[in-house]
């Protein structure tokens, strides 16, 4: 097997690796800024082809209308709702899973 080294402080090791050190990281954090801001531009300049009361278009083209605004509420009300059910489900599974059973 032949694995390539990993280069960090580059967003190939930082996406394609997975790395968490903070040369990728922040690789990786200024690859996201510049994009967003990449888009921002273009959706500014019109010279975006986004569809509105999309999650994506709030986060990457930083996009704040209304439908757009309701993405982004719907999305992360969700997200709490799901991070809920998880401590919830955890909960249960601990109290239920007495250690001399079977
Ligand atoms: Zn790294
Ligand atoms: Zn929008």
């Amino acid at each position: 097997m032949t694995r390539k080294p990993i280069v960090h402080g580059t967003i190939t090791a930082r996406f394609n690796h997975k790395c968490c050190c903070t040369p990728c990281r922040e690789a990786g954090n200024r690859y996201t800024k510049e994009r967003r801001a990449y888009h921002a531009a273009r959706l500014k300049a019109g010279l975006a082809n986004v569809i509105h009361g999309e999650l994506m278009t709030y986060r990457e083209y930083g996009c704040r209308c209304r439908l757009c605004k309701t993405a982004n509420a719907v999305a992360s009300a969700e997200y709490r709702a799901k991070k809920r059910e998880e401590r919830w489900s955890k909960m249960v599974e601990e109290q239920w899973s007495a250690p001399s059973r079977g």
